[in-house]
């Protein structure tokens, strides 16, 4: 993608209405933009890192044994009134009429649609266990929407429902579950810990919060520097000791990025989804349900990955693994060197993001800083002149030179070493 033809509107000064790092870079990246309170546009960059995000979470829900479906956002309320949740949530529940003066509201969550859909199909213990997950818009009426796509009202949430014979067989999916989300929030590089957690308005007995350790986290965890244990303020030892390596545990703060819950029948009692077991008798059907913040999850990122400068993505949900920048760009020269290095990388299918605008060197460094986009590659006069062109880890800084007919190919190393 030429940066000269993108829509990446890229800020110099700190949007004064935002409060934390992620938020802030995110507008001066230009991968969002504000429409309303805790409502908001993902331009074509942010967009990028969404989908990067939610292709890991695909892979790896995919690959846990869970089918991609898509459930709608305006829900009826007799679904609603059937668990009592019309009533039990406050305004956070965004309620509307339709022009029959029937009641709707914007799914929260999606445990009663799902319900009534699996109960109207599932008929026998066969078809059990099952689990079915979506990525899709949720609508929560936040009473303080903040911190960009952090809290928004407007969010992207994945999330997945199991449905077993017994409750050995929800224990087996939860354990699943939890599985895949160590392995989703390992793959998007965070440095995250899974604590035992309350079930609040969902309800079930039997939960885990997934928390990115991060300075401006809304939640105090308790972490141990050795292990991966982590727990909340109240489950935490007195003795501050870890339970499994007897390290001391720090405190942290922590972002909840997805959360886990056991659902026994809650939902399936209330709504009669049940099933004949293998003997003809009617069971309730034991549920759980498993949610990520899809932009919440980018946002703890940059919270953990960034400096002075600006963002430091890590690789697997980068917007582009590769930022080209061309100096001098009048040069005969550095346009054939860039167009060579360009056709390689593009046979070696890797994207990029080729900064080709007539600007100074200092403005495409700095934006090249700010986006945050693992690995620069510098094509400029001078460089050219000895046949060469610069690469420059975002992360750490270095600068190596490299011949040009070799550029692609290190750069295909880089990203995914053999
Ligand atoms: P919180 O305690 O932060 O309000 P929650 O516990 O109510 O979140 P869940 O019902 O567990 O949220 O939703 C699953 C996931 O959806 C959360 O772990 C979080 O990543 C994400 N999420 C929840 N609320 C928001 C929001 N307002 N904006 C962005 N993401 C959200
Ligand atoms: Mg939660």
């Amino acid at each position: 993608m030429r940066f000269s033809e993108a829509f990446i509107p890229t800020l110099r000064e700190v949007p004064a209405e935002a409060e934390v790092i992620s938020h802030r870079l995110m507008l001066r990246a230009g991968m969002i933009r504000k429409v309303a309170a805790g409502i908001y546009n993902y331009l074509p960059l942010g967009l990028r890192v969404i989908q990067k995000v939610s292709g890991i979470i695909r892979e790896e829900m995919n690959a846990a044994g869970a089918q991609e479906l898509l459930m709608p956002m305006v829900q009826p309320r007799e679904l609603w009134d059937e668990t009592l949740r019309w009533k039990e949530y406050d305004k956070e529940l965004l309620r509307l009429k339709d022009r029959h003066e029937r009641d709707f509201c914007l799914g929260p969550t999606h445990e009663e649609i799902i319900t009534d859909l699996v109960r109207g199909e599932v008929k026998s213990y066969r078809q059990l266990p099952m689990m079915l997950y979506q990525i899709q818009t949720k609508f929560r009426d936040e009473i303080r929407p903040r911190f960009g796509l952090m809290r928004g009202r407007e969010f992207l949430m994945k999330d997945c429902y199991s449905f077993d014979r017994n409750e050995a067989g929800a224990k087996e999916s939860y354990r699943k579950m939890f599985e895949a989300y160590q392995k989703i929030f390992r793959r998007c590089g965070l440095d995250f810990r899974p604590i035992e957690a309350g079930t609040g308005l969902i309800g079930g007995s039997l939960s885990h919060e997934f928390h990115v350790l991060a300075a401006s986290g809304e939640d105090e965890v308790f972490a141990c520097g050795k292990c991966d244990f982590g727990a909340s303020a109240e489950k935490t030892p007195a003795d501050r000791n870890c339970p499994k390596c007897k390290a001391v545990l720090n405190s942290h703060r922590g972002i909840e990025v997805g959360q886990v819950f056991y659902l026994g029948t809650k939902y399936s009692k209330a709504m009669k989804a049940g099933f004949l077991d293998e003997g003809g008798k009617e069971q309730l059907i034991e549920m759980g349900c498993y949610g990520i913040g899809v932009g919440r999850t980018a946002a703890a990122s940059i919270e953990q990955n960034h400096d002075d400068n600006g963002i430091i993505w890590p690789l697997p949900i980068a917007p582009f693994p590769v930022e080209i920048v061309t100096l001098g760009q009048e040069d005969a020269a550095v346009r054939e060197a860039a167009g060579q290095v360009i056709r390689a990388l593009e046979a070696e299918k890797i994207e990029f993001l080729w900064d080709d605008r007539e600007e100074s060197a200092g403005v495409k460094f700095k934006d090249a800083d700010l986006l945050g986009i693992p690995y620069r590659v510098t094509i400029g006069k001078k460089g050219v002149q000895k046949g060469e062109s610069e690469i420059r880890s975002r992360k750490t800084g270095t600068v190596t030179a490299v011949p040009l007919p070799q550029t692609a190919g290190d750069l295909a190393r880089l990203i995914s070493p053999k």
